[in-house]
């Protein structure tokens, strides 16, 4: 993949880059490593004051960011916004908690024959993220404000269609007062992360992106001893039960399958919905999908812009027809509209079973699956029968609907009569193929620390 700007909204090629050659890795890398010895030592006051900076100098460029995203990889242009304000909250977040979340945990002293016994929290040293482009922005400061605060160094490789956004955050730290080496952009095609990764240099590593890039970043991590952080892929239940309110369920499924396009790993993908209410659902919300305006991402009344990449409709395209081949019904949408740029037009498919690819495959587009399910039991066992857990959502006003949900569904989190999102308060993460190891909240500042027991007698 060329590392390269090309607006998914006409195809055309905008600016592209050379990947950094090994003597330039080599300069980063070793940056990072002298950086790291003294950054480790800085203090969380610093460190806050470095972050709320960063924060501020990000908010003062909202317009220009959320532009540069939306020509990248064509997001609308409210939602690029939304989502610099989404990262200066979190940036915010870690600025204020990071402190508490890393403070010395006691432990007791006398039942282990010690006068003082605590564990600490310390960073482990430079950290390899490799991130998606379909948030690119946050997906990225989702590791880069706790890493920072708690005295790592972050060396980003981000996905090759986002470059310039990719040069905005490295340079977004240290236009803050971060010393130089703390955050760095690494230029390179997924081809020579493997080298990096292995660098005895690099402590760790985090990936956010599909399951196939997960893989190969962790057998090569494990084959080093390195700890990671995996965020892949998720096909999300969307569970609505006979009790859900039905206008909140429906107007909430819209926005969950076709925000960002379709392309986010927590869109709800699979509608999974009670008999009961299954045709009233199936009818209000294919109307809903009918009615999106798909269009120019830069448009203010743009609900829907096209996917980031060409590879990226035309994967969902093949989803779309082998479903249909195999005998599942179009209920609207099904098409490429005729326009240039990499659109789909938003689509709902019933009649889904096994053998089609898309009952068990990721669809990272804004396509929905609907089913129909005859009670509680078999919603969770469709709910839970992918190769991914990443989030669920359940829409029921029975208390104990709810208690089965949170118990039974397989997924990093549960959200009743909610959108599954993801907050700084909350961890976020998945279970089976979506990965493991948990961002955000106390525990994901935590991932990237050595957790050092202290025995003083
Ligand atoms: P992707 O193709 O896996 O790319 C993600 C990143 O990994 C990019 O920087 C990519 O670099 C790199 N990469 C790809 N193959 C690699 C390999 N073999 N070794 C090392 N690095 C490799 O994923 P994507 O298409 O950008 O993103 C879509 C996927 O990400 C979906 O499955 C989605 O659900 C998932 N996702 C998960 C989360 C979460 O939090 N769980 C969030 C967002 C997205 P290049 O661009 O240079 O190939």
């Amino acid at each position: 993949m060329p590392i390269a700007t090309i607006n998914p909204a006409t195809g055309e090629t905008l600016k592209t880059f050379e990947p950094l050659g090994d003597e330039e890795v080599e300069e980063r890398l070793a940056l990072a490593a002298t950086e790291f010895a003294t950054y480790r030592t800085t203090g969380f006051k610093q460190r806050s004051e470095w972050m709320r900076a960063a924060a501020d100098l990000l908010s003062s460029e909202q317009e220009d960011v959320a532009r540069l995203m939306t020509t990248e990889m064509g997001k609308t242009l409210a939602a690029a916004r939304a989502e610099v304000a989404k990262c200066v909250k979190g940036m915010r977040y870690y600025a204020e908690h990071a402190e508490e979340f890393l403070a010395d945990e006691p432990a007791d002293a006398p039942a282990v024959g010690a006068r003082r016994a605590y564990s600490r929290y310390q960073p482990l040293g430079p950290v390899l993220a490799v991130m998606p482009w379909n948030f690119p922005l946050w997906q990225a400061i989702r590791f880069a404000a706790p890493a920072l605060m708690a005295g790592n160094v972050g060396l980003l490789k981000h996905a090759s269609n986002v470059p310039q956004t990719a040069l905005y955050l490295g340079e977004l730290f240290a236009r803050a007062g971060f010393p130089r080496g703390c955050f760095q952009t690494l230029l390179i095609g997924s081809d020579q992360v493997e080298r990096v990764l292995r660098d005895r240099r690099v402590a760790a590593a985090t990936l956010t992106g599909s399951e196939p890039a997960g893989r190969s970043v962790a057998s090569v991590a494990g084959g080093e001893i390195k700890k990671t952080v995996l965020e892949l892929g998720g096909s999300d239940p969307y569970v609505v039960m006979p009790s859900a309110d039905l206008d909140a369920a429906v107007s909430t499924a819209i926005t969950s399958r076709v925000q960002n396009n379709g392309q986010s790993c927590i869109a709800a993908k699979r509608f999974v919905v009670h008999a009961d209410v299954h045709d009233a659902f199936a009818e209000r919300f294919v109307a809903r999908m009918e009615a999106l305006r798909v269009g120019d991402p830069m448009e203010e009344a743009t609900d829907v812009g096209p996917l980031a990449t060409e590879q990226g409709r035309d994967d969902v395209e093949m989803l779309v027809a082998d479903a249909v081949g195999r005998g599942a019904r179009v209920l609207c949408g099904g098409y490429i509209p005729d326009r240039p740029g990499w659109f789909y037009q938003p689509t709902v498919v019933a009649g889904v079973t096994p053998e089609m690819r898309m009952f068990s495959e990721e669809v990272f587009g804004p396509v929905a699956a609907l089913y129909r399910v005859a009670d509680v039991d078999e919603a969770i066992e469709l709910a839970n029968v992918t190769d991914f857990g990443l989030g669920a959502n359940a829409w029921t006003t029975d208390p104990a609907e709810q208690e089965r949900f949170v118990t039974d569904l397989a997924a990093g989190a549960v959200f009743v009569n909610g959108m599954v999102t993801s907050y700084p308060e909350l961890p976020f993460g998945g279970v089976k193929n979506s990965g493991y190891g948990r961002e955000l909240s106390a525990h994901g500042i935590r991932e990237f620390c050595n957790l050092k027991a202290v025995w003083i007698g």
